[in-house]
């Protein structure tokens, strides 16, 4: 191989590498396809259920999100789901569950995924106090370091929240944004938190992102019916060939990690 061949080939391999790396045990995996770096600068708030802007997604791209976990019985179910489709998602922790279940926050980010904050009980922040509101979402923040990093700090590594029941106001909204936290809405969600079989979850799911063709999706990695649909999802969204993109924190000069 001559020398100008050999650095030819690696600029054509490089992107198709980072891009298509192979799934152990899974060749058909539904994978996931890129990073993509978030940052308050660019996209303070995203999620059109919420907000008039979402993340800069192509046609059939989805962001997979687990909201209000860990939790011991369904959690797991839904990692290993995950890891056997290779796809990356990203988990907005309830503090409060995290203290009880430390070890299932870890693995979640031992196996790659994004780990945000979603406060420390869940409760509905636009109706508190300002500085009881912030004492939650902080205190919620610290609990998720310190079981992820040993750390009891409030400036998060990873600085995406949720409110729980998108409940936000423009004061708190301006605080997050200050700190250089995105808060994420969503374009999508299950409905998850009704009662319904994990097949009506699916068809409903399905149904919705086909409707809006790329964006947010939510989902609650507590809920039973969501840990037992997702293989099936997983598989509908390879089989009609949607993309799965993992957002990361967008770190110094726009870098993932
Ligand atoms: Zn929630």
């Amino acid at each position: 191989m001559t020398r100008s061949f050999a650095i030819a080939a690696l600029v054509v391999i490089a992107p198709l590498a980072a891009r298509a790396a192979p799934c152990p045990g899974n060749p058909d995996a539904l994978g996931t396809e890129r990073l993509l770096a978030v940052g308050a600068n660019s996209t303070p708030r995203v999620g059109r259920k919420e907000f008039p802007v979402t993340l800069p997604l192509g046609k059939k791209e989805l962001v997979l999100t687990f909201d209000d976990g860990p939790w011991p019985t369904t959690t797991p179910k839904v990692l290993d789901a995950l890891k056997h489709e290779c796809v990356l998602a990203t988990f907005f922790l309830v503090g409060r569950n995290v203290a009880a279940h430390p070890a299932l926050a870890r693995r979640e980010l031992a196996e790659g995924h994004s780990v945000g904050h979603h406060s420390f009980s869940h409760p509905l922040l636009n109706r508190m106090a300002p500085a009881k509101a912030e004492a939650e979402i902080d205190r919620g923040i610290a609990q998720d370091e310190f079981a992820l990093y040993g750390r009891r700090r409030n400036d998060p590594t990873t600085p995406f929240f949720r409110f729980p029941g998108f409940a936000s106001n423009g004061m708190l909204l301006d605080w997050l944004q200050e700190r250089h936290i995105v808060v994420f809405g969503a374009d999508v969600w299950a409905s998850d938190w009704l009662p319904m079989t994990p097949a009506q979850e699916l068809q409903l799911i399905l149904s919705r992102i086909e409707r809006i063709g790329s964006g947010i999706v939510l989902l609650h990695d507590i809920k039973a019916q969501t840990a037992a649909m997702l293989p099936a999802f997983l598989r509908e969204l390879k089989r009609r060939g949607y993309r799965i993109v993992h957002v990361v924190p967008a770190g110094n000069g726009g870098n993932p990690h």
